[in-house]
This record gives C-alpha cells, sequence and structure tokens, in this order.
C-alpha cells in the first residue's frame, strides 16, 4: 500500500504533493475521510462502578479528594477545576492543570466521563486530554460516542497522527479507563531525537494504542518536529472548554 502510493506519486505530477516529513502512513492530518475506526464494544466491568485500589507501588496523582497533586500549567497556581463526588471536574476557562511532580516513563491509569447530554459535536464535544511532557503529547480525550470526527482526533487518538485502532467508547454519562504506557523519548547531546516518544492505550479494557511512536509533538493543524526536552516533565490534563470529570488517577514510574 505504502510501496504503491509512493510509485504512484512518483509517477504523477498531479499528485506530487508529498507526505508531511515524517508521516509514517502518509495521510494528511485530521483527514475526515480516513476510514472511521471499527467500534467495539469495551470489557464488561472497566471500569469498575467503584474505583478499584491502586497497586502498592503506584503514585497516586488523583484519589477523589483534593487537587493537591495538581497546579494550574499557565502559571502554576493551585488547580482550579472543581472537585466533589470522587471526581475532578473542569472548570471552563481555568486552563489545563499539571502534576506538580515530575515523570519520565510511566504507567498511568485515567477514569474520565463526558457529560450527559452531549453537547457540540465532532471536536466540540466532550474534548479534553491526556499530556505527557507538559503540553507535548497528547492522548486525545473526547466523548466519540455517536461522535464523528477526523479519526486521528477521536478518544484514544494519538493526537493529529493516529487514530485509535478501534474505537472502544461509552456513551457520554459513563466512567471510561485509559490503562497507558508512556516511554518518553530521548536525545542526544545535539539536541537530536534518538528515540520517539512511544505509547500504548487501553481504552476500557481494550487496546487502541500498540507502541506507538510519535513522529513529533501533538499539534493542531501543523505537525511539528520534536525538539529535545528533559526525559521528566508533568502530565497534564486539557481545558478545552468541556465540563469533563475524572477520578482514580494513578501511575507507576518504570
Ligand atoms: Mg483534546
Amino acid at each position: 500500500m505504502r510501496v504503491a502510493a509512493v510509485l504512484l506519486l512518483a509517477a504523477s505530477p498531479a499528485l506530487a504533493q508529498a507526505p508531511p516529513p515524517g508521516d509514517p502512513e502518509g495521510i494528511p492530518q485530521h483527514d475526515l475521510n480516513r476510514p472511521q475506526p471499527a467500534i467495539v464494544t469495551p470489557v464488561a466491568g472497566v471500569p469498575p462502578a467503584v474505583p478499584g485500589r491502586p497497586p502498592s507501588d503506584a503514585v497516586v496523582l488523583f484519589d477523589g479528594k483534593d487537587l493537591a497533586g495538581w497546579k494550574s500549567q499557565k502559571d502554576g497556581s493551585p488547580a482550579a477545576w472543581k472537585v466533589e463526588n470522587g471526581y475532578m471536574e473542569v472548570v471552563k476557562g481555568t486552563g489545563a492543570i499539571e502534576t506538580r511532580q515530575s515523570f519520565a516513563d510511566v504507567q498511568l491509569h485515567i477514569e474520565w466521563m463526558a457529560p450527559t447530554p452531549p453537547t457540540g459535536e465532532s471536536q466540540g464535544r466532550g474534548n479534553s486530554g491526556v499530556f505527557f511532557a507538559g503540553s507535548r503529547y497528547e492522548v486525545q480525550v473526547l466523548d466519540s460516542y455517536e461522535n464523528k470526527t477526523y479519526p486521528d482526533g477521536q478518544a484514544g487518538a494519538v493526537y493529529g497522527q493516529f487514530p485509535p485502532l478501534v474505537n472502544a467508547s461509552r456513551p457520554p454519562g459513563e466512567w471510561q479507563a485509559y490503562d497507558l504506557v508512556y516511554e518518553a523519548p530521548r536525545f542526544d547531546a545535539a539536541g537530536a531525537v534518538t528515540k520517539r516518544a512511544r505509547v500504548t492505550v487501553f481504552h476500557n479494557g481494550v487496546l487502541v494504542q500498540h507502541a506507538r511512536e510519535l513522529i513529533g509533538p501533538t499539534t493542531n493543524k501543523v505537525r511539528t518536529p520534536y525538539s529535545a526536552h528533559p526525559e521528566a516533565l508533568p502530565i497534564s490534563l486539557q481545558d478545552h472548554g468541556n465540563p469533563m470529570r475524572f477520578r482514580n488517577v494513578w501511575l507507576r514510574e518504570l
């Protein structure tokens, strides 16, 4: 398929618009015509109705009580999101929040819920995101239940790069779980990337990203090359204007 596409490009000046450098699939970013990932009914009971207890070696980032482990990403002030009934909720306009601690390679568990009834559509419905290395690498959080958007921007996507393997979304108003493995990129002394960032994602118990190597930071409408940064940086959650809820957030450092 890829070889055929390359041959076609070489043979046809009309199609000579090369894919962006570093795009492993040769597909334009945010392409609405890209095939929609198949819908899969997720694993029953994942996540459980009552959050499970984290493993004994976990760093608990949010246990439902307070946001002591988090701060505003823009100015470092205390995180201004709402905490009630065992979850945190985005307060529109207060901005992204990030962990006070920095982390390199981790296993991360996080549960999230989109508002019901749903409002808006596509990227405007139930949008947030889990970001690694500050605001660099986003695994999209989106209400992708009966909500068409560009596949590289739906729930479980590596935003703007890789759609999820399947759509394992639950309806809005139900808790959903991400279990992620993030490996930070590595850079040499000159700042060149020697190992790309890599993510694995289970959505409601279903594998949706398998050791994906990111082609760079996950940016909107542009593909941005890597630039060197420390291995350990905060993890952040996005304020995209929707009252998304999160609970039971923990990680294990690898
Ligand atoms: Mg997002």
